[in-house]
């Protein structure tokens, strides 16, 4: 493509939401266009640590400029008292190290995948993710993925997409696939 480019250049916040499939896989997508630019991207994944996903492995390419880090168990039980205090201390834990990451300048994108899902369950005060990306350095790119973003964060954000459900082949009892989920 040969269209101009504007030269000023500034960091966005982008939300990935609603209940239809691609929320992460958009954000990985964003994430490589920017690798591709010479952009450092640091991928933290809240809840996340029970599967092998194959971007785990395939940012290995990219030689610390696309770093991806899962930050969970993969499954949490929540719901009031039901909550497992360890899956709180470590969703508290992923997002110091994605606070200090955002406020570094030392990545150019952010993704904070499924933070949504942590921020709705009660694991994560929206309040203070949004403070953190006000005080963030002017460029850096933060993009946030789950269903049922917050309102404060929808607020603040520069482009939203919902993600619609028509159909998912987990309907039709069709299990996760390869590739496909993971
Ligand atoms: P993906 O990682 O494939 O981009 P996602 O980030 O939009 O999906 P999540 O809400 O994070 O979806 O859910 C994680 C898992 O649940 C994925 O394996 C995904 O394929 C699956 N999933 C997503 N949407 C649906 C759906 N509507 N019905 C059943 N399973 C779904
Ligand atoms: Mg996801």
């Amino acid at each position: 493509m040969t269209e101009s480019r504007p030269e000023s250049r500034r960091g966005l916040i982008l939300i990935n939401t609603g209940p239809g499939k691609g929320k992460t896989t958009a954000a990985m997508g964003t994430a490589l266009r920017a690798v591709g630019n010479g952009m450092k991207v640091l991928m933290l994944q809240f809840l996340k640590g029970s599967w092998h996903y194959g971007e785990l492995d395939a940012v290995e390419a990219f030689n610390g400029n696309f770093v991806m880090k899962q930050m969970g168990k993969g499954f949490v039980k929540i719901g009031g008292a039901e909550t497992d205090p360890e899956d709180i201390r470590m969703v508290e834990e992923a997002w110091e190290e994605a606070r200090q990451a955002i406020l570094s300048g030392e990545w150019d994108m952010v993704v904070l995948d499924e933070i949504n899902y942590a921020i709705s369950y009660g694991m994560l005060d929206p309040a203070k993710v949004v403070a953190a990306l006000h005080e963030r350095p002017e460029m850096v790119h933060v993009i946030l993925t789950g269903r049922n973003a917050h309102p404060s964060l929808v607020e603040i954000a520069d482009t939203v997409t919902e993600m619609r459900e028509v159909k998912h082949a987990y309907q039709k009892g069709i299990l996760a696939q390869r590739g496909i989920e993971y």
